[in-house]
């Protein structure tokens, strides 16, 4: 791209090229698995940078190996899961492009520590992962960012780029995405032998700690369908599937 090139001609030409390669409705995939999967190693890095991330201590393991068995049951599509603690008291979970997944402690905690409850939440994750809504986001906001970038003249950093995929990373994805994350959680949950109905319990759980602080929601809760219409859609999703349990006998 000549840099030379008059304002109006370069916002044509870049507006093309975007619209043309993503498509209105932004399905079409730019981004590769393994750009998916190098943009969330990069995002994860900076994340770490920031953070207090622990990977080796007993409580990280006990999440890596719940972790595992859930993304087993999700696979295929294999991505490169990792499951890292964040020692700090915040009652979220989330997951980057490409297979980063990270569980707060404070979340952990509130969730009594229960394997089932710890496991939906992951699948919940994952499937913000495989089914890609992770890396469409990053997409579109990225496609956006780097045509104001050069419209600006000037430029993009990996670095900046992994700040503006970890900052989407603790959004939520919208009512459809969520819900469909909240079901499939359900099926990978099962799929790893834990129990398929904890979801109602975690659900039942984030009312209650929306009632005492609402500044403190991040991605799982600040989901645009309402707590109710979750756990109804969660239902819904075991009654069709035949499965039941300790909260939904
Ligand atoms: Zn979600």
């Amino acid at each position: 791209m000549q840099l030379s090139m008059r304002p109006v001609a370069l916002v044509a030409v870049l507006t093309a090229m975007w619209w043309g390669l993503a498509g209105c409705d932004g399905t079409t995939f730019l981004i590769g698995q393994d750009q998916e999967i190098q943009i969330g190693r990069e995002a994860a890095a900076e994340f770490d940078r920031e953070h207090n991330v622990d990977r080796s201590s007993a409580d990280a393991r006990w999440l890596q190996a719940i972790g595992n068995r859930v993304a087993a049951a999700a696979s295929p599509p294999d991505y490169p899961y990792s499951f890292t603690l964040v020692r700090e008291d915040v009652n979220n979970a989330f997951a980057l492009p490409g297979g980063p997944i990270y569980f707060y402690d404070g979340l952990i905690d509130s969730l009594g520590r229960d394997e089932d409850q710890v496991a939906w939440v992951i699948g919940h994750e994952i499937t913000h992962i495989r089914q890609k809504h992770a890396v469409r986001r990053i997409e579109r906001a990225i496609g956006a960012q780097v045509l104001i970038e050069v419209l600006l003249g000037g430029q993009n950093t990996a670095r900046e780029i992994a700040g503006i995929v970890v900052g989407l990373g603790l959004q939520d994805y919208g009512r459809d995405n969520e819900i469909m994350a909240d079901q499939l959680a359900c099926r990978w949950t099962a799929g790893a032998g834990y129990d398929p109905t904890a979801g109602l319990a975690v659900l039942e759980t984030f009312k209650s700690i929306q009632g005492e602080d609402p500044s403190d929601f991040e991605i799982l809760f600040m989901s645009h369908p309402g707590n109710n219409t979750r756990e109804d859609a969660v239902k819904d999703y075991l009654s069709e599937h035949n499965m039941s349990g300790r909260y939904y006998p």
